[in-house]
């Protein structure tokens, strides 16, 4: 099986995603955590991602499209894969529908005041990728696997609303595109991840 997950910043998409990647047996993949490992190296396209994400602005195309691909060649994604945070636009859609055809795109709802809480609040695990919030999580460890929570870097008010900005003008279209192949599944953000969870299993055969 292959899902795409679409939503926009700290809509939900990295905890949903764990939680599908679990029960059906997916690879999980977050485009978000192919580019910040680049910023821990020193690969040549260190400074080139720095300056997009930092901004809150999309990773060209082309470049989000060939490390996709790049990664989606591995032996362990047989099985099927979730993307997370991949397409971001209608173009990488299309050029993804060049390689292969997705079972289910998974659009998560979520009101921006919702958004913005949640992301300024937002810590998460850098090892099972569990996501907590400060305001009702009173530890800097992972009640998962124990690692060291850590904020993102670009989880800041001002990039938020430019990230939400990107999302609306640049991801949202997606939602128009995925529906007209009858691949889409809507789902309200704005409820308990177990809820949210309870309804994408109903709906995913
Ligand atoms: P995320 O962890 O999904 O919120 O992504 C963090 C940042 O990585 C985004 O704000 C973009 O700068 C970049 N990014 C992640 N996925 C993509 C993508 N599919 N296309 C372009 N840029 C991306």
């Amino acid at each position: 099986m292959k899902i795409v997950l679409i939503g926009a910043p700290a809509s939900g998409k990295g905890t949903q995603a764990r939680l599908l990647s679990e029960k059906y047996g997916l690879v999980h993949i977050s485009t978000g955590d192919i580019f910040r490992e680049i910023l821990k190296g020193d690969s040549p396209l260190k400074d080139e991602v720095e300056r997009y994400m930092n901004n809150g602005l999309l990773v060209p195309d082309e470049l989000t499209i060939k490390l996709v691909l790049n990664r989606l060649a591995s032996d362990d994604v047989k099985n099927g894969y979730l993307l997370d945070g991949f397409p971001r636009t209608v173009n990488q859609a299309k050029l993804f529908k060049e390689q292969t055809d997705i079972d289910y795109a998974v659009y998560i709802d979520t009101p921006y005041e919702t958004l913005v809480n949640r992301t300024v609040n937002r810590i998460g695990c850098p090892n099972c990728k569990k996501i907590f919030n400060k305001t009702s999580y009173n530890s800097d460890e992972c009640d998962n696997c124990g690692e060291k929570l850590v904020s993102r870097a670009d989880d800041n008010e001002e990039t938020v609303a430019k990230r939400y900005n990107e999302f609306k003008t640049k991801s949202y279209p997606l939602v128009e595109y995925y529906k007209n192949q009858g691949k889409l599944i809507s789902v309200n953000g704005d409820d308990l991840p177990e809820n949210i969870f309870e309804i994408l299993k109903s709906k995913i055969k």
